[in-house]
C-alpha cells in the first residue's frame, strides 16, 4: 500500500471527529436532526481550521442515502463518492482561481437542473471573497430564489471582503483557530494510532509552529517523521524547523533581569553563528513574556506539567508586571520593524538594548529612558564603543546583499538551507527545487503531495527572505507539479541515511562485536544503531 500523508488519511469524515469547532458541530448537529435547513451557510476562519472539511461532512449529511442526518453513514455510495471526491452533486469551486464572472454563469446554468444522484446539488465556493463583482452580483441572482434542489456552501478566509447582500442571505459559523493544546492532543492520538512514537516535547514544537492549523501541524508531523526515521526527537523537530532553542530565550531574559547588556549581546552573537531566524526568536521572546506574565497574575494558569515551568516561575519573581508589558511591547514592536532594520542582528539586537534602556515610569504607564531615572548600575553602563556592537562580518551574506544575487551559485538546496525562514515556510523552501532562476523571478517546483506548503503566507515569508538575502526584490512562483527531486529535503534524507550506512558498517567492522556476534550467537538491531 502506497503511503498516504496524514492530513489525508486523518481528515475527518464526521461530525464526532472533528477536533476544536463544538460550537459550529452543535448549532449544525441540531439543525440537520431537526430538519431545519438553511440554503446557504458561510464557513469564516483562518486557513486550516477545517472549513472545505466541514462542508463535505454537511454534503455528506445533506446526500447520505439513509436520510438528511447529523450522522452521515459513511458508507453509502453517496458517502463514499463524497469521501473520495468523485461525488456528481457535489460540485467544489475554488473562487482564487475562477474568479470571473463566466464561471458563476456556469454554475447558474448547472444549478438549474435537478440533483443526478443526491438529494441536493451542493456547490462549496472556496475562498469565496476572491470573486469578482460582477461574478457576485450574477450569483446573487441564484441566491435571491433559489431552487429547491440546491444548497451552498461558502468558505473565506475573509469574510469582510463579502457583500452584506450576499452575506445576509448565509447563514454564518465562524470556525476558531485549534489551540496549541488542542493540536498536541490530536497530533499525540493520532500518533498512537500510528504506532509512532514522539518526544512530547517535539509535538509541542509542531503544534506551535502550525499556528492554528491542523493541516499544517499534520504535514509538519509527516516531515518531521519521515526526516527523524522512526521515533520524532524534539532535537530532529527543532532542526527541522529551525525553531529557537527556549534555552537561548532564558539566558537572555535572565541577563536582562541582571541588567548584563553584554551577556545579552554574547546570546545574540551565538544565534547569530548558529543562523537562527530573529523573526521567530522575537516571536518566542513575546510568547515567553506572555507567559511570565500570566505566571504572575495566575499562577495556576501555567499547566503542572508544563516544560520549563520553574524557570518561568523564577523569572515572574524578577520583573515587575510594567516591566513585562513593556518588554512584550518592545519584542512586538522589534519584530514588527525588522524588515525594515539594516540587518536582522542589528534589529534583534536594538530590541534587546531598547529593553534594557527604557523602564516603566512607576506612576504613569509612560516609559521613560532608564538614565532619566536612575543610572543602570554595572554592566548596564557602556561605553558608547562596546554598545554599538557592529554585527560580526559575514562574508557570505553581505556580498549577496550588496551583489544583488551574485552570491547564488544554482544550488538551491544549499541556499534554502541559509534562508531566514522557519516553521513552514522553511519547510516550503527545503522541499521545493529550483526550475528557473534569471536574477529577477525565481520558479520553484514543488511536488503535488506538498503542494499544501505553497499557500500564499508562506509563499510571502519565503519571499521576503529571498529579498533579504539577494537584497532587492525577487519575483517568486510556485509551479505544482512532477520534481526530479533535487531539494534540500531530499539531499538530507540522502546523507542520513549515508551516515547511517557508515555508523551501520562501522558497528559491523568491529571486532568487539564481532567476537560478541561469535560467542553469543548475537544479532545488530539495525534501528538501534546512530551515528554520532
Ligand atoms: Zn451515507
Amino acid at each position: 500500500m502506497s503511503y498516504q500523508v496524514l492530513a489525508r488519511k486523518w481528515r475527518p469524515r464526521n461530525f464526532s471527529s472533528l477536533v476544536g469547532q463544538d460550537h459550529v458541530v452543535r448549532a449544525l448537529t441540531h439543525a440537520l436532526e431537526q430538519n431545519r435547513l438553511h440554503h446557504a451557510y458561510l464557513f469564516t476562519g483562518t486557513r486550516g481550521v477545517g472549513k472545505t472539511t466541514l462542508a463535505r461532512i454537511l454534503a455528506k449529511a445533506l446526500n447520505c442515502e439513509t436520510g438528511i442526518t447529523a450522522t452521515p453513514c459513511g458508507v453509502c455510495s453517496a458517502c463514499t463518492e463524497i469521501d473520495s471526491g468523485r461525488f456528481v452533486d457535489l460540485i467544489e469551486i475554488d473562487a482564487a482561481t475562477n474568479t470571473g464572472i463566466d464561471n458563476m454563469r456556469e454554475l447558474q446554468d448547472n444549478a438549474v437542473y435537478a440533483p443526478t444522484r443526491g438529494r441536493f446539488k451542493v456547490f462549496v465556493i472556496d475562498e469565496v471573497h476572491m470573486l469578482s463583482k460582477q461574478a457576485f452580483n450574477s450569483m446573487l441572482k441564484t441566491f435571491e430564489e433559489p431552487p429547491e434542489h440546491i444548497k451552498f456552501i461558502l468558505a473565506t478566509t475573509d469574510p469582510q471582503k463579502i457583500p452584506v447582500t450576499v452575506l445576509s442571505r448565509c447563514l454564518q459559523f465562524n470556525l476558531k483557530q485549534m489551540s496549541r493544546e488542542a493540536i498536541y492532543e490530536h497530533l499525540s492520538y493520532i500518533l498512537q494510532q500510528e504506532k509512532t512514537t514522539a518526544e512530547p516535547a517535539a509535538l509541542r514544537l509542531i503544534a506551535h509552529a502550525a499556528q492554528g492549523s491542523m493541516r499544517d501541524a499534520l504535514s509538519l508531523l509527516d516531515q518531521a517523521i519521515a526526516y527523524a526515521g522512526g521515533k520524532v526527537s524534539e532535537e530532529a523537530v527543532r532542526a527541522m524547523l529551525g525553531a529557537i532553542d527556549q534555552d537561548y530565550l532564558f539566558r537572555l531574559l535572565d541577563a536582562l533581569a541582571q541588567q548584563d547588556i553584554k551577556a545579552m549581546l554574547a546570546v545574540a552573537d551565538e544565534m547569530e553563528s548558529r543562523s537562527l531566524s530573529f523573526d521567530s526568536a522575537l516571536q518566542d521572546l513575546a510568547a515567553l513574556l506572555h507567559q511570565i506574565a500570566l505566571a504572575q497574575s495566575a499562577p495556576d494558569a501555567l499547566g503542572q506539567d508544563m516544560p520549563e515551568r520553574e524557570r518561568i516561575l523564577a523569572l515572574a519573581r524578577q520583573f515587575d508586571a510594567e516591566e513585562l508589558q513593556l518588554h512584550y511591547q518592545i519584542a512586538l514592536h522589534g519584530r514588527r520593524d525588522l524588515p525594515l532594520a539594516p540587518d536582522e542582528y542589528a534589529g534583534f539586537s536594538m530590541s534587546l538594548m531598547r529593553m534594557l534602556a527604557f523602564r516603566p515610569d512607576q506612576a504613569g504607564a509612560v516609559a521613560v529612558p532608564a538614565s532619566a531615572k536612575k543610572k543602570p548600575e554595572g554592566a548596564a553602563v557602556q561605553d558608547p564603543g562596546t554598545a554599538a556592537h557592529a554585527p560580526p562580518f559575514r562574508p557570505g551574506a553581505r556580498s549577496a546583499e550588496d551583489g544583488a544575487g551574485a552570491a547564488f551559485d544554482g544550488d538551491w538546496p544549499k541556499l534554502a538551507n541559509q534562508l531566514k525562514v522557519s516553521g513552514v515556510a522553511r519547510q516550503l523552501a527545503q522541499q521545493s527545487e529550483l526550475r528557473n532562476f534569471d536574477g529577477e523571478s525565481m520558479e520553484l517546483g514543488l511536488a503535488h503531495s506538498a503542494k499544501h506548503l505553497a499557500d500564499r503566507i508562506y509563499q510571502d515569508k519565503l519571499r521576503t527572505a529571498l529579498q533579504g538575502y539577494f537584497g532587492k526584490h525577487v519575483a517568486l512562483k510556485i509551479v505544482i507539479g512532477e520534481i526530479s527531486g533535487n531539494t534540500a529535503a531530499a539531499k538530507a534524507q540522502t546523507e542520513r541515511q549515508a551516515r547511517q550506512g557508515k555508523a551501520l558498517e562501522a558497528i559491523q567492522g568491529d571486532a568487539f562485536v564481532r567476537e560478541l556476534m561469535d560467542t553469543f550467537d548475537a544479532t545488530i538491531v539495525g534501528d538501534s544503531v546512530k551515528p554520532t
